[in-house]
């Protein structure tokens, strides 16, 4: 049985102080409640407010680097996650492979280091708008896994959390109907299957991610192979964020 998992992705957003607030009146809110695993993605300087203050969510860093240390200014690295109790972190997320060259390759070191760490990659992939209307998505979906999974077991992966985010579908509004999303998202599964085997193809959690809220996460939850999802805009506010809670718990 796959537990589902439902993670806000804050981005660049909320100060300390607003983290604070914000993990003081949900976290209290979901006490008890034990069918998903519920969290954020902070920016690294709320990361600290947010482990102290969390008991229930766990708590997401949205990037990180694959060394341990070294001149890489401006850079994060995952012993300092780990020092603040970070247990989850977003790789490969779109904006960071448009805007900061992400790629497959430090995708594939970053997944490898956290599981070292023991803390669980949720790794982004997805196609543009382009790609989607050339057809081309399954083809850039098996690109995105078989770069960022090189060289990782079956076990490895098996703890594992893929977002499914079709670029398109990020910030928009227009989410992908749930024929695309549960189609991609076992396409994706498929494709695990292929490459690794039953156990990790069977274990690993699919999350769906873009322009998910209240009024439709219950669509995507009840679809075969979605497991969860991860969610920008809609998770940056207490009210919708319990509203997602009270669809899913
Ligand atoms: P959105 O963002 O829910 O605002 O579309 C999703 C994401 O970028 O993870």
């Amino acid at each position: 049985m796959r537990k589902p998992i439902i993670v806000g992705n804050w981005k660049m957003n909320k100060t300390c102080a607003e983290a604070k607030d914000f993990i003081s009146q949900v976290d209290p809110y979901i006490n008890g409640i034990d069918s998903c695993t519920y969290g954020v993605g902070a920016p690294f300087t709320a990361l600290s407010t947010c482990t102290e203050n969390a008991h229930n969510l766990v708590i997401a860093a949205e990037n990180c680097h694959f060394e341990d240390n070294g001149a890489f200014t401006g850079e994060v690295s995952i012993p300092m996650l780990k020092e603040l109790n970070v247990t989850h972190c977003i790789i490969g997320h779109s904006e960071r492979r448009t805007y900061y060259a992400e790629s497959d390759e430090s995708v594939n070191k970053k997944i490898k280091k956290l599981l070292d760490a023991d803390i669980t990659p949720i790794v982004c992939i997805g196609e543009t708008e382009a790609q989607y209307d050339k057809g081309e998505t399954l083809d850039v979906l098996k690109k995105q896994l078989h770069g960022g999974f090189e060289g990782l077991c079956e076990k490895c992966v098996s703890k594992i959390v893929i977002a499914y985010e079709p670029i398109w579908a990020i910030g928009t509004g227009k989410s992908a109907n749930m024929e695309i999303a549960e189609n991609c998202c076992k396409a994706i599964r498929e494709e695990i299957r292929s490459m690794l085997g039953d156990v990790a193809a069977d274990a690993v959690r699919i999350q769906y991610g873009g322009s998910v809220k209240p009024e439709n996460i219950k669509d995507y939850m009840a679809q075969p192979d979605i497991d969860g999802a991860l969610i920008g805009g809609a998770s940056l506010k207490v009210d919708s964020f319990k509203a997602i809670i009270d669809a899913t718990k």
